[in-house]
């Protein structure tokens, strides 16, 4: 690293946190009703046991997972989350509509929680923090509370006054039913089973890591303060959301991997999608932002297990020091 750049130690939340939570509110737990149709939904594609395996239908399943995907990450996340880049009215739809196929309910809902959580990152005003509310919390526990079921429209009202975006977001069902009619109809039952229901799991857990792993394994390259890292695994999972610490640094950013090798296929079918005049004023990180707020020990570390170990280092110390 140029020894012009300056070099900060990260904020202590980061590796202090302990692995067990200060805990929710009382009225911060999962719907056990409301939620047996998103656990069924799970065991669905063991179905296929019975239907056997078409070759069209693992090629829907892969295709079905790039392509939604994209739509949550440059759709969902970078462009309505973010306004990291513009479109007209017309694209801006067809994302929308693609990403409510990924049965991540709908485009003002979900970015309205996602603007709310780099609100307060890792706060206690932040819905999924797996340092304040646990792991389970962060990557699943909270899309199954009643409490964070409905949009914050106060929250998105640059995207709230277009009625078709609000339509699809009050009828989010209509995209994935849309999308599971079609795969049986292009593949039959394998074409559902494996088409559609595996690919939907596979895209919602691969998103959820974001909220999740993404705030406690990883490299920290950056002083936020947040638990934000950067992770190529998860990058590879995402199509490029997996660099969140360099995300959480700099928002305003439609790239993610701010350096040529940090893998960011979003933002290569952003880039794609400019030359043909779609997509407009994308937002990429200045040199002197990548450059400035480096954190010294931007090294790999367990996140929350390694603020466990270390409070535990402290504990021993401390009875070594009593029983003395
Ligand atoms: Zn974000
Ligand atoms: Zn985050």
């Amino acid at each position: 690293m140029p020894s012009s750049l300056p070099v900060l130690d990260p904020p202590e939340p980061a590796d202090t946190a302990p692995l067990r939570p200060p805990g929710r509110a009382a009225d911060e737990k999962v719907n056990r009703v409301t939620s047996i149709p998103f656990i069924l939904l799970h065991f669905l594609p063991f179905l296929a046991i019975l239907t056997g395996v078409s070759v069209r239908a693992v090629a829907l399943c892969v295709v079905l997972y790039v392509g939604r995907m994209f739509c949550i990450t440059a759709g969902f996340h970078r462009y309505f989350a973010h306004r990291s880049y513009r479109l007209n009215r017309f694209w801006q739809f067809m994302l929308a509509f693609g990403g409510t196929t990924a049965a991540q309910k709908g485009p003002l809902w979900w970015a309205a929680h996602h603007r709310n959580h780099h609100r307060d990152s890792d706060g206690p005003n932040d819905v999924h923090s797996p340092t304040q509310k646990g792991f389970w919390w962060s990557h699943v526990g909270w899309i199954l509370c009643e409490k964070y079921a409905e949009t914050d429209y106060g929250r998105i009202r640059d995207f709230a006054k277009y009625p078709e975006l609000v339509f699809l977001n009050k009828r989010d069902w209509i995209g994935p039913w849309a999308l599971g009619i079609a795969c049986y109809l292009i593949a039959g039952w394998s074409g559902l089973l494996i088409g559609f229901f595996l690919s939907t799991v596979l895209l919602w857990h691969a998103t959820f890591t974001v909220n999740s792993l993404a705030h406690v394994f990883g490299r920290r390259r950056y002083a936020t303060t947040d638990t934000s890292r950067n992770s190529a695994v998860i990058a590879a999972m995402t199509l490029g959301e997996g660099w969140h610490n360099n995300h959480h640094y700099y928002q305003a950013s439609a790239r993610q991997g701010f350096f040529w090798w940090e893998f960011d296929p979003t933002f290569y079918g952003l880039k794609v999608a400019s030359w043909l005049g779609i997509v407009k004023g994308l937002r990429t990180p200045p040199a002197r932002i990548r450059g400035a707020n480096r954190i010294s020990r931007g090294t790999f570390d367990g996140g929350m297990a390694a603020g466990e170990l270390a409070r535990l280092a402290r504990l021993g110390q401390r009875d070594l020091a009593l029983e003395g």
